[in-house]
């Protein structure tokens, strides 16, 4: 597999830093330099064969996304990415129909993007934000989450997979009491998408975030998806070209979705390399078979990692059968001095706080390294590392 990816004929190193971005197969590369090179049009506004053409293959990537969680493509926002989706929802939703004293719960677990955007409201609108705590082990009290509930909770906002603990939400959980009181669930999959399948149908939230660039495809692109239910309810979130229906000296009315979300040229090149992105995803990788080979992969890295003087952060038992990163924190050393030896010997890791500034201040430390996987990384490359890590500790006192 990996050599299905140019980056890793070009670079000889292990890449070890998934969560934040993967590497991109060749077919990714190829569909996007190719529409550039054969098919480059505007999409929606042409009338010559070109622009036609450039249009249906804009909205083929469409399909095929919306195929590959099960909703509609009049469902499928492309955004520039999982922050924009969230901000999105925050600008377009929540900003409209939320008024002081309203209540939006979140996760201590969640990265700065499903964070920000809610304390805006907090400062600007009198929303009141509240946090499902963690417990000892990073999972979530959702004894609390269930106190916390109520007829002024609106939105539940949280993480698929934590993108530091890299454990897993208990989402049926939260959608079912959330929508017991009314209140809608924005669930952001970022990290859940190039390691699970994730079907709308079977999740039942009201909006799901997620990024091209964490699943082999392109950056600049990502979705929101805004089921049918929630469109009426949901304003546009840029307006300009593109997403109207007709514009007069003062007037103005939108289109249908999704043409009404996507205001301006549309990173029509993106969508094209992200459904190749989807393509390669559907057709080499069994996400059953993903699972285990993640699980031993991380199963072997915790089990190392237990003989050196480090905190591993997380639900360790849940991610030796399930995860897909390992963080860990050590008492002496910065995790930029680790990252850093790593460096040195062509190992790429994630140091520092992954955007997560509040979990780290809960679990009590200031940054971790993490080392997280995607589909490409081997058994032999874990062993790798493991012995540059015991190499590091042997000569420094961690
Ligand atoms: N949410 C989670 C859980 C993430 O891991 C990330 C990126 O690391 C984001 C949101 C933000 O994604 P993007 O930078 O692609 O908008």
């Amino acid at each position: 597999m990996l050599m299905d990816f140019p980056f890793f004929r070009n670079n000889k190193l292990l890449y070890f830093d998934n969560a934040a971005t993967t590497q991109k197969p060749g077919v990714v590369i190829d569909a996007m330099s190719s529409f550039y090179a054969r098919h480059n049009a505007p999409v929606h506004r042409g009338v010559y064969a070109l622009a036609e053409e450039a249009t249906i293959l804009y909205e083929d990537a469409r399909s095929a996304i919306a195929q590959f969680i099960g909703a509609y493509p009049d469902e499928v926002i492309f955004t520039k990415g999982t922050t924009e989706a969230i901000n999105f929802v925050a600008s377009s939703w929540a900003q409209v129909h939320l008024k002081a004293g309203d209540e939006i719960i979140i996760t201590e677990l969640e990265h700065h993007a499903n964070i920000v955007p809610w304390i805006r409201l907090e400062k600007t609108r009198g929303i009141v934000l509240k946090y499902i705590p963690i417990k000892e082990d990073g999972t979530l009290d959702y004894a609390v989450y269930l106190e916390m509930l109520s007829e002024k909770t609106k939105l539940v906002s949280c993480t698929h997979t934590s993108n530091v603990l890299g454990s897993h939400t208990d989402l049926d959980l939260i959608i079912e009491h959330a929508h017991s009181v009314g209140a809608y669930v924005l669930v952001d999959a970022a990290q859940a998408m190039a390691h699970s399948s994730v079907s709308v149908q079977e999740l039942n939230a009201d909006f799901l975030a997620f990024s091209a660039h964490k699943m082999f495809g392109p950056t600049g692109i990502g979705v929101l998806y805004v089921p049918r239910h929630m469109q009426s309810q949901v304003e546009p979130y840029q307006v300009g070209g593109g997403m109207v229906y007709s514009v007069d000296f003062h007037e103005a009315s939108w289109a249908k979705p999704p043409q009404r979300y996507e205001a301006g040229t549309p990173p029509i090149a993106e969508a094209i390399g992200f459904k190749a992105a989807v393509d390669y995803i559907n057709t080499h990788i069994s996400f059953d078979d993903l699972k285990a080979h993640e699980a031993r992969l991380t199963g072997r890295l915790i089990n190392a990692l237990q003989h050196l003087p480090v905190r591993i952060l997380g639900p360790l038992d849940e991610l030796k059968h399930s995860g897909h990163m390992v963080s860990f924190a050590s008492e002496n050393l910065h995790s930029h001095d680790i990252a850093a030896y790593l460096d040195k010997h062509r190992i790429a890791v994630r140091a520092g706080n992954h955007c997560a500034k509040p979990l780290h201040r809960r679990l009590g430390i200031t940054d971790s390294v993490r080392i997280s996987f995607a589909a490409y990384n081997t058994e032999d490359e874990v062993e790798q590392i493991i012995e540059v890590l015991f190499q590091f500790c042997n000569s420094k006192y961690v």
